[in-house]
């Protein structure tokens, strides 16, 4: 770079600095205001952001952020590549605002049997790009200045910021872990609501609620009665409910996924939201949907209209061609959904026989590929210090990171801050890998507990 503008090194740094003195000037005279809005105040850290970049910048085995490190199955992969190789120039421009017709037609058609309800396509579902944004608008569409909006810890993160940035407050409460079975694991299904705290949060004020199964970060899977609980709740104080399902299809050891609006009252106050990178193993294709009553969705409409307007032709077109190959196959053993279940369950069963091996006790999710894994017994290796402002379990990864060349996610970021203290002991693996790198992992494991046990 430098070479290309000519520049010796001198040269180069004596623009900075001149530069530098301008943006000094600049500063003195015209910032003297808050720049960002209000809103965003608070919001400027990210989980992700952070150790997204340190485990690029490191050599290290990456169970961090969660996206599978095997391709995505070759049907996927060839309709993409159709879509954008075909005879179809359309694909290559806009397409319908609110979803691809071919999209929303199979989504409909999909999930309508999947819910036992008529979806109308054209009104009963909205394409976003991801997950990500069907969350967005349905907070910027349906929560207002004042609302309180009920979240369940631990809870993927962005829940909390978005919140805020509509104007609402969150009001949380807590999955209470109970002792596991002598002699066995503790499992996400240990980690459980108690009826009389979550009922003691729906105030008046309560405009919805989020749920998030299966769960990231602890990959519970909620049970029927679990659901019934909350919809009863959403239903006797009139509170919407946002159901984050983006993992529905990977749910281990026969449990089954419930879906809260197909329960008696809810259909008409929930927004189904789901991502085909979840589904289809392509995190990075960014195509995500709500489904729920037109009332409901022409509100989130509103704000996708005038936010992102339309997500990309041909990723929808393939996810479409994905979905219709899905259906044919629905419930039988080539369906890829009954395939990746089966996959990811052994790949879970590895990592956990891994940390088991290597010291650390884990607690096996019933769904997601994620699970928690509570590393006390390493706390010797990192001193704690109680007046840092930053968790331990972000420093533990840092340090894990540099000195063990292994990548995991902080518990204590799916946490509000009064609570992040409390579980800081524990650390969040990805296992939607392949198998070397997941050998790989066991491999660090393995010898770092030689290290620490002197052998
Ligand atoms: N919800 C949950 C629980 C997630 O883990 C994620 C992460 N992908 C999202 C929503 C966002 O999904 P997407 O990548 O489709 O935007
Ligand atoms: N949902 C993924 C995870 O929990 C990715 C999140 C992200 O990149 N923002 O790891």
């Amino acid at each position: 770079m430098l070479r290309r503008s000519g520049l010796s090194l001198g040269q180069y740094f004596l623009r900075r600095k001149n530069r530098a003195g301008f943006s000094w000037y600049f500063n003195k005279t015209k910032m003297s205001r808050l720049v960002q809005a209000r809103r965003l105040e608070g919001m400027d850290k990210n989980v992700w952001v952070e150790f997204v970049k340190l485990a690029a910048t490191y050599p290290t085995v990456n169970l961090g952020q969660g996206f599978p490190d095997f391709p995505p199955p070759d049907f996927v992969k060839e309709a993409f590549m159709k879509a954008v190789g075909g005879e179809n120039i359309m694909l290559h421009q806009y397409t319908r605002a609110f979803g691809h017709p071919v999209l929303v037609t199979i989504l409909a058609r999909f999930f309508g049997k999947l819910l036992g309800q008529e979806l109308d396509p054209l009104t009963n579902v909205l394409v976003t790009v991801g997950a990500y944004e069907a969350l967005f608008c349905c907070f910027q569409a349906l929560v207002d200045e004042g609302d309180e909006v009920i979240i369940i810890e631990p809870f993927f993160d962005c829940y909390e910021p978005m919140v805020k940035m509509a104007g609402g407050t969150p009001v949380f409460v807590q999955l209470r872990p109970k002792a596991a079975e002598a002699g066995k694991l503790m499992s996400s299904g240990d980690w459980q609501l108690d009826p009389a705290e979550l009922a003691s949060r729906f105030t008046e004020r309560t405009k919805a609620i989020v749920l998030n199964s299966p769960n990231n970060p602890l990959g519970k899977v909620f049970t029927r009665g679990e659901m019934e609980l909350i919809a009863d709740l959403c239903v006797k104080h009139d509170v919407l409910c946002f159901s984050d399902e983006v993992y529905e299809w990977i749910v281990y050891d026969g449990k089954e996924h419930i879906r809260i609006a197909s329960l008696p009252g809810m259909w008409d106050r929930t927004i189904t939201i789901g991502s085909a990178g979840k589904t289809f193993s392509a995190t990075g294709w960014k195509i995500g949907w709500s489904l729920g009553p037109d009332r409901l969705l022409k509100h989130l409409r509103t704000v996708h209209q005038n936010s992102v307007y339309h997500c990309p032709t041909a990723a929808q077109e393939a996810v479409a061609q994905a979905f219709q190959r899905e259906f044919d196959n629905y419930g039988k053993p080539d369906s890829y959904f009954v395939q990746l279940a089966q996959e990811l369950q052994q790949k879970r069963d590895w990592l956990v026989r891994s940390l088991v091996a290597g010291g650390m006790k884990p607690i096996v999710p019933e769904g997601t590929y994620f699970l928690m894994a509570d590393f006390s017994e390493f706390k010797s290796e990192v001193p704690d210090l109680p007046d840092s402002d930053e968790p331990y379990d972000s420093r533990f990864i840092k340090w894990m990171i540099i000195n063990k060349g292994l990548v995991s996610i902080p518990v204590s970021a799916f946490y509000s801050t009064p609570h992040k203290r409390n579980f800081d002991h524990f650390i969040r693996f990805c296992f939607a890998k392949e198998e070397s790198t997941l050998k790989a992992a066991e491999d660090i494991l393995q010898q770092w507990s030689l290290e620490k046990t002197g052998q």
